[in-house]
């Protein structure tokens, strides 16, 4: 469905790769088409967009989120996640680097600079960082202060919430690049043998754009839409990674959030009457912002000299398509 895209983010080489390199497994074909070089001869996958090692981020941006900005300006609810196995760059897509702009900064400079040519309405924004692990939830805005229980209500008029969720008001840039960063301090990070700083933990980066008409009376409609930065725990197997124990319970609740996203996407793109939101907390949190005319991207980032990981990322991307 239109409302929903799905694309592919193919990461080039890095560094510590290059020595150890074993051949591509996967080809880009064409800006909408990757294949496999080696098992089932050559399978092929189609997305609304793939994006190959030279394309920059900036360019993920224009083609995926900035629709969705333009959207959540105008009050229409947006979501973007990012997909993938630890290491493949789902960080990198939404933050950034110490060169590039990330689809989060590129997405806050872009509101302000649409809220500035609106000036026929009164905007107010409102941001929150939250944190699900293990199915339970922290506050990455207020890991400093009073730590308060966080749980998910649903009001009478089916509008859920997470309460006790702090939410900043702000109105500049850099104000919240401040809150991201003090925010990502405080995401948990653990240790497995396939990367010592896999993320282990989903976020969802919230902002809140609240907006009326800017008459005279001040009797205008406040519309109000959800803008959600998702970066998604490692999808890689617990199996796989070595894991035991306390590791172990992270993958398996980090592979039953991710099934219940796929479950939920592949819903929506396929405009299935109901919708399984409330099967894991992820879904639930994000409920009123899927759906409806509210517009979703998920960003797939993979490697092409993985086959595993890469081939199992495809096909969830394939499902939510
Ligand atoms: P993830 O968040 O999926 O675990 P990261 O975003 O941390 O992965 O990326 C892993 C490493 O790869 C980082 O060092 C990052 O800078 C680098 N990287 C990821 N994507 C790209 C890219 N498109 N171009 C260059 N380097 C990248
Ligand atoms: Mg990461």
């Amino acid at each position: 469905m239109d409302n929903v895209h799905v694309v592919v983010r193919v990461r080039p080489l890095i560094k510590r790769e290059a020595d150890s390199q074993t051949g591509d497994y996967w080809k880009v074909l064409d800006s909408q088409t990757i294949a496999s070089l080696s098992e089932t001869q050559g399978k092929r996958y189609t997305f609304d967009r793939v994006f190959g090692c030279i394309d920059s981020t900036n360019t993920v941006y224009e083609n995926v989120a900035k629709p969705i900005v333009q959207g959540a300006v105008k009050g229409i609810n947006g979501t973007i996640f990012a997909y993938g196995q630890t290491g493949t760059g789902k960080t990198y897509t939404m933050m950034g680097s110490d060169t590039t702009c990330g689809v989060i900064p590129c997405a806050v400079k872009e509101m302000f600079d649409y809220m500035n040519h609106e000036p026929n309405r009164e905007f107010l924004v409102r941001v929150s960082y939250l944190e699900i692990y293990n199915e339970s939830l922290s506050d990455l805005l207020r890991s400093k202060g009073k730590k308060e229980v966080l749980t998910i209500h649903e009001n009478e008029v089916g509008r859920v919430y997470v309460s006790n969720l702090c939410e900043e008001l702000t109105n500049s840039y850099d104000q919240i690049m401040g809150f991201l960063r003090e925010g990502e301090k405080y995401r948990r990070v653990g240790a497995t043998n396939m990367n010592d700083r896999s993320s282990r933990s989903h976020t969802i980066f919230r902002i809140i754009i609240e907006s009326r008409a800017n008459d005279e009376e001040g009797t205008g409609v406040v519309s109000v839409a959800h803008l959600n930065f998702v970066d998604l725990a490692g999808s890689e197997r617990a199996n796989q990674t070595g894991a035991m124990g306390e590791r172990l319970k992270e993958g398996c609740s980090i592979n039953a959030s991710l099934f219940q996203l796929s479950e939920v996407i592949s819903q929506l793109s396929k405009g299935a009457e109901h919708i399984n939101f409330r099967n894991s907390k992820l879904t639930r949190i994000l409920q009123n912002s899927l759906g409806g005319n509210a517009k979703t991207a998920i960003i797939c980032n993979i490697t092409q000299f993985d086959l595993q990981q890469t081939s199992s990322t495809l096909k969830f991307a394939s499902r939510a398509k």
